[in-house]
């Protein structure tokens, strides 16, 4: 069976409506009352106070297909952009949810009637694998008894040396929480990687399209972990990664939605090669960009607009790797309005908004990115080994906008890394010469030039003038 993304999604939503769920639309990027959250990270965060029990609505099931941003806090999947062919920072989940109504035998059995009933996605359970929290008996009876899996298509995962479990989900350090249950696409011999639970376990050949989350648990700050009133249940499918499975691709950067992005970045950057990394990342992060600037923010030097700015930096100097340098990012907002603006109308409803802002960001960072870059090439052509040292990493920070990140991506491309205990030092040096500059009133960051020589003029009279200037040759 072959569907589209769209299909997917509405088939989705209709299987649970059928299935006496209310469908919900999807809540902003923005979490509205949580300032524990930097993004809207999962399908349950508008749902959070019905778990907790603090909040109530006129339905007890829900179906939502929500937009998610992952480049931050908890569940960041920045890094993996680029390097995975099923991660994203923005993606849609789609999600079933119960608030205190069925649990985990009806969880596990609709999970499993949408993903190979004929009806339905009719996935060949053959090419199926689950997992289970490794104390959670009960969901194991369920699969093996109940659904009839084979008790070798069901591992159990335990927690991780370093504490958690990929079988124990929570939204960030505090907040509804419990063990859950997953199921795995395999992908095919032919891809490196190894089923869940396996030391290879974090290759891209199985591949987890479905959480199911059997919400139980309050976590607060100190850890301790209180019953919610009542069991509750939260899913999350990945849309993109189940659309591969459904095309019959491998990965999400192959799919119906992902191609027509793609082929829309290499027009406007002018790239011959489609299969270029750079064409996957831009076509990633035009999402992330013009869905957090729809949703209102708009990029900073901090908190949610500084993960934006960075997003948007990350992507430019991708198309900047691709020979361009004049403003292209925000041209992409058309391509994506044709993708995904039926299914998100508020896309279309802030398009001329969205292009601005992208286009401002591109304008003001354009001009230090090809000075910047021109620095770091120096600087790795000197390289004796083979990390960047932190005042480099420092110095195209401070003077030429390039957030830290985005030296480590480039380092990255290039079998390189950054000296990162380096870099802090550079900032605490820094931060040390702002707080004594700050005590005489002066604001020391204006003072520092280009070529990273400081000009003094505005202390000129300044009674320990003598101490600034040490303090800030450091
Ligand atoms: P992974 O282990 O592959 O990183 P996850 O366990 O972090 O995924 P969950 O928190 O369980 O993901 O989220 C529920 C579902 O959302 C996943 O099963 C997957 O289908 C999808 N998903 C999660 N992160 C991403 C992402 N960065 N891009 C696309 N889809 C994602
Ligand atoms: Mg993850
Ligand atoms: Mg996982
Ligand atoms: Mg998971």
């Amino acid at each position: 069976k072959r569907l589209s993304s769209a299909a997917l999604r509405a088939l989705f939503l209709e299987f649970f409506r059928e299935n006496g769920h209310q469908v919900v639309a999807s809540s902003s990027l923005v979490p509205g009352n949580d300032p524990t959250l930097l993004f809207t990270n999962a399908g349950m965060v508008q749902f959070k106070d019905v778990f907790l029990g603090k909040d109530k609505r006129s339905y007890n099931r829900a179906a939502s297909s929500q937009r998610c941003v992952r480049a931050g806090g908890k569940h960041n999947d920045l890094e993996n952009v680029g390097y995975t062919a099923r991660h994203h920072t923005f993606f849609e989940m789609l999600g079933n949810f119960s608030f205190g109504d069925y649990f985990k035998k009806d969880a596990i059995r609709l999970a499993w009637d949408l993903v190979t009933g004929s009806r339905w996605l009719g996935i060949d359970p053959q090419k199926l694998m689950v997992t289970v929290y490794h104390t959670d008996d009960e969901a194991f009876d369920i699969w093996h008894k109940q659904v009839g899996l084979p008790a070798d298509r069901i591992v159990r995962i335990g927690d991780k040396p370093g504490g958690g479990s990929d079988n124990f989900w929570q939204m960030g350090e505090t907040g509804p929480c419990g063990p859950c249950t997953e199921i795995f696409y395999d992908h095919g011999a032919h891809i490196p990687g190894g089923p869940p639970g396996s030391p290879d376990a974090d290759g891209d050949r199985w591949i987890e399209i479905w959480n199911l989350v059997f919400m139980q648990f309050d976590r607060s700050a100190d850890g301790v972990l209180t019953p919610l009133p009542k069991p509750s249940v939260d899913t999350g499918m990945g849309l993109e990664r189940t659309a591969a499975v459904m095309q019959g691709v491998h990965s999400n950067y192959e799919i119906d939605l992902f191609v027509n992005l793609i082929k829309a970045a290499a027009k406007v950057t002018n790239t011959a090669d489609l299969s270029s990394n750079s064409l996957k990342v831009i076509a990633d992060h035009i999402r992330a960009c013009s869905f957090l600037i729809g949703d209102g923010v708009l990029p900073s030097n901090e908190g949610r607009g500084y993960v934006l700015r960075r997003i948007i930096r990350r992507a430019i100097r991708h198309g900047y790797q691709l020979g361009q340098t004049q403003p292209f990012f925000y041209s992409l907002v058309a391509a994506l309005e044709a993708e995904m603006g039926e299914a998100f109308p508020e896309l279309k409803a802030q398009r001329a908004h969205i292009e601005r802002v992208l286009r401002q960001e591109e304008e003001r960072f354009a001009e230090t990115l090809t000075q910047g870059m021109s620095l770091l090439e120096g600087a790795i052509g000197d390289l004796k080994g083979k990390v960047i040292p932190g005042e480099t990493v420092f110095r195209l920070y401070d003077t030429y906008g390039f957030p830290v990140d985005l030296t480590a991506d480039i380092a990255r491309e290039r079998g390189l890394s950054i000296d990162e205990p380096g870099f802090e030092s550079a900032m605490e040096a820094q931060r040390e010469r702002a707080r004594a500059a700050s005590k005489f009133g002066v604001d020391l960051r204006s003072n520092v030039s280009i070529e990273g020589k400081t000009s003094f003029s505005g202390y000129e009279g300044l009674q320990d003038s003598a101490t600034i200037v040490a303090l800030l040759r450091g």
